[in-house]
């Protein structure tokens, strides 16, 4: 008999891994899959998109249920997993279902973060996380016109772009200043703003939530100084927590979320955990590129071919807004010590800013032109000395050959 590995979550990460492990060691495992979502598994980066009506449900699947049956995998999608016993290594589904495992791959993702302000519980307050909450907003979009979004960071301007699209008058709250103040200076902030203003989309920073007003449905925001705001819609993008909670209660150690080595097994040997889940030595993950990487190395020690060690490495951020061209990546703000390149042409709308610790690039955000965002990670990647092209650097490749 074949050993059981059991996947909790149905998501990016789970799936990956379990496409690596496929690829290296087709058949070693009997694989049973738990998915809290009644579908295949599909990509989440591109609800965006979906959101925007510039692709379909049906486009953004990743693993239909033939694919499932063609590999064998047994698929419970609608069915979470609600309980882990570690002694008798069985885990246990809503529906009663129980399994036993010899390996264990949890990978159940975040859980939107919804501020605990009065009224967020009124229909009409949604995240925006999965496809029911893209659902729930494209039927929102039909039947009302005022939607408010609350968090001014990637997601957010994803969110309230596509509910533009979508016919609404749509407000961004944020509580500082700046737009995607994680990933932003506040030069290519502002630029970020005024190109969304003339697209539509209005703005309130510095904003305190104090109360979504109701009292059936939201009707309104109200703020500390004591404005509002009509809204028929709230969507919440305020960040996200790892979603824990049934690690925590099989005893597994967890701190901002569940502890893994480099192998990304947690305490328990027999289990394994991937994603946004997981904590890596003081991380946590927020984008696939660190995810993939950390499937690939999870599925080799599945596979028992494991050599592999995972080290963390700097991701990029893109927008996925169309026609805006935004490109962050490394320390974008710099410290003591560090130094700056800028180059603003404010008629093309172009904004890059490098920042150099010595001889090495640490950093880059670039707005407009983001060509050269791929050249500039790569140097950042391989700690180059850029000594020799410093002088050139803010044209690009071209110029510094
Ligand atoms: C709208 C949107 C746009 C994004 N855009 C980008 C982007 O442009 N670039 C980028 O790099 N990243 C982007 N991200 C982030 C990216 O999608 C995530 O980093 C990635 O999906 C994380 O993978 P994961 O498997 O850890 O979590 P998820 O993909 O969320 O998968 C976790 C799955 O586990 C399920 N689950 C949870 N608990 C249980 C349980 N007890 N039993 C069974 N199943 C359970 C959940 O329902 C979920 O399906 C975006 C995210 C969103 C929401």
């Amino acid at each position: 008999m074949k050993p059981a590995l059991v996947v909790v979550g149905n998501g990016m990460a789970g799936m990956r891994t379990v496409e690596e492990l496929l690829a290296l060691a087709p058949g070693l495992y009997d694989i049973t899959v738990f998915g809290a979502e009644p579908h295949g598994n599909y990509n989440r980066i591109l609800l965006s998109p979906v959101l925007a009506g510039e692709k379909s449900v049906d486009d953004i699947m990743l693993n239909t249920r033939d694919w499932y049956d063609a590999n064998g995998i047994t698929l419970h999608a609608g069915d979470p997993v609600v309980a882990i016993d570690r002694r008798r290594r069985i885990v246990r589904a809503a529906s009663g279902l129980e399994v036993r495992y010899d390996r264990l791959l949890i990978a159940t993702g975040s859980k939107p973060f919804i501020i605990p302000v009065p009224g967020h519980q009124l229909p009409g307050v949604l995240a925006f996380r999965d496809i029911a909450d893209v659902e729930s907003m494209l039927d929102a979009a039909r039947n009302h016109k005022h939607a408010v979004v609350i968090g001014g960071g990637l997601l957010g301007l994803e969110a309230a772009n596509g509910l533009l699209k979508q016919g609404m008058i749509v407000t961004v709250v944020h509580v500082t200043d700046a737009l995607m103040n994680q990933q932003l200076d506040k030069p290519a902030a502002q630029l970020l703003q005024r190109a969304l203003e003339a697209r539509g989309l209005k703005f309130m920073l510095e904003a305190n939530t104090a109360e979504i007003v109701g009292p059936d449905r939201v009707t309104a925001v109200r703020f500390k100084d004591g404005t509002e705001v009509a809204a028929d819609l709230v969507v919440m993008t305020a960040g996200v927590r790892p979603n824990i909670d049934l690690a925590k209660t099989a005893g597994l150690h967890c701190e901002r979320a569940i502890v893994v080595d480099d192998t990304l097994q947690t305490y328990d040997p027999r289990v394994y955990a991937v994603g946004e889940c997981v904590q890596h030595r003081r991380a946590t993950f927020g984008l696939v590129a660190p995810i993939w990487e950390q499937a690939k190395v999870c599925a080799s020690h599945l596979a028992g071919s494991g050599h592999r060690r995972y080290i963390q490495q700097a991701s990029p951020t893109r927008l996925k807004v169309t026609g805006i061209e935004l490109y962050s990546v490394g320390d974008f703000i710099g410290g003591e010590g560090s130094e700056d390149l800028v180059l603003r042409d404010a008629r093309r709308g172009v904004y890059k800013r490098l920042v150099l610790d010595g001889p090495r690039l640490t950093g880059a955000v670039l707005y407009g032109d983001v060509q050269d965002g791929p050249w500039y990670f790569d140097l950042i990647q391989r700690g180059a000395d850029i000594s020799a092209l410093r002088h050139t650097l803010l044209f690009g490749p071209a110029l510094a050959a």
